[in-house]
């Protein structure tokens, strides 16, 4: 089920939050759940009581043995450990948590919802360089850009010319989910005289794109189909069997959304059997585990989850966390709020 949360008006105050007059904020408690970028743990050291999850193997159990669970006022998870109701239900004092993310499949929105506890991503700052990589994954995958890197490396280049590819330019696209990300990959691909459609729920009315509200004809109507949508429910293994034969064996899958959103078995298998052209991929079911089956296919590009590991960004959403944190303990409305 899609859950929904309740827009933030700025206005509206967490009744978890505890007066901090006279409370410094080094002293407040902060957990991260898993090693990210150097610079945010950096930042959150030096404003915060900073504490490391995976200083305690990554458990909370263990976490809990040498540390009050009540000193942990916010928790700034990631793509890999969130906030899940386990964390949630250890942290009595919990206030906000803030996402090194823009994604929110990793953490408990309902049990936060019904906590009261806040909860802030990191949009925006990160929309150009998944869009680029989205287009980079289309010409990796088109181009054969990996694939004719290593034959000029080992030398094959003086026995034979690589061969031919695809092109990207005038191509159909598909993006499904015209959000933040998806707009940013469809205006790049207009720049490569691409047409582009989309699959939403919803129509968007800025939008100069044909709206498809069945995502199956908009497989078979493109020749590029692009994973932008967020994670829930919903859109768990939204790309299924059904569509990627509606996208046939000339058709490309890139996926730069989670992992989960395409059913990796059935993708493989369609690999195999030729009933797909090829896929550039971002993100995997159970990473870091990438199918073996994909290690040796040449129509596929794979990435280890990287759409925003630009130092540039990875910066900006760091500062964006830490601008929360100060916000939110300092009683001012979230920056960018997503309870
Ligand atoms: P966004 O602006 O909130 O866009 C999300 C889009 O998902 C919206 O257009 C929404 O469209 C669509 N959507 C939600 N539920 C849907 C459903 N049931 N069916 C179809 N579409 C649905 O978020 P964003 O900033 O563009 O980020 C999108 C996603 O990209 C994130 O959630 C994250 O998972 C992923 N991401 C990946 C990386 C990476 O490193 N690979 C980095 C950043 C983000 P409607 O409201 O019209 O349904």
């Amino acid at each position: 089920m899609n859950h929904q949360p309740t827009p933030q008006t700025g206005k509206e105050k967490n009744p978890n939050l505890k007066k901090i007059s006279g409370i410094k904020m080094e002293s407040i408690g902060v957990l991260m759940t898993c090693p990210m970028h150097k610079y945010l743990e950096q930042q959150l050291e030096t404003h915060f009581n900073l504490f490391k999850l995976w200083h305690c193997n990554s458990s909370i159990t263990e976490f809990l043995k040498t540390h009050q669970g009540n000193t942990i006022r916010a928790v700034v998870g990631d793509t890999n450990i969130g906030a899940d109701a386990e964390l949630i239900a250890s942290f009595p004092n919990l206030e906000i948590v803030a996402s090194y993310s823009v994604g929110l499949d990793k953490i408990d929105l309902r049990k936060c919802e019904e906590k009261g506890i806040r909860v802030a991503n990191t949009p925006d700052v990160l929309t150009d360089d998944v869009a680029d990589l989205a287009i980079g994954l289309i010409l990796g995958v088109l181009r054969r850009i990996c694939a004719s890197d290593e034959y000029v490396r080992i030398g094959k280049w003086k026995d034979a010319d690589f061969g031919l590819a695809t092109k990207f330019s005038g191509k159909s696209v598909g993006i499904v989910g015209l959000g933040r990300i998806g707009t940013a990959i469809a205006k790049r691909a207009e720049a490569f005289g691409c047409s582009i459609s989309y699959f939403s729920r919803s129509q968007k009315p800025f939008a100069n794109y044909k709206f498809y509200s069945n995502i199956i004809d908009l497989a078979t109507s493109c020749q590029i189909l692009i994973v932008a949508c967020a994670l829930t429910e919903e859109t768990r293994h939204i790309i299924n069997r059904e569509v990627i034969d509606a996208l046939g064996p000339k058709g490309i899958l890139i996926n730069i959304g989670r992992g989960a959103h395409v059913d990796e078995t059935e993708l493989v298998s369609a690999l195999l059997e030729g009933r797909l052209g090829g896929a550039g991929l971002d993100v995997y079911e159970n990473e870091p585990e990438v199918p073996e089956e994909l290690l040796g296919l040449g129509n596929v590009v794979l990435q280890p989850h990287v759409g925003s590991d630009t130092v540039e960004t990875s910066d900006a959403m760091a500062d964006l966390v830490i601008s929360n944190l100060k916000a939110h303990f300092s009683n001012k409305p979230l920056l960018t709020p997503v309870i």
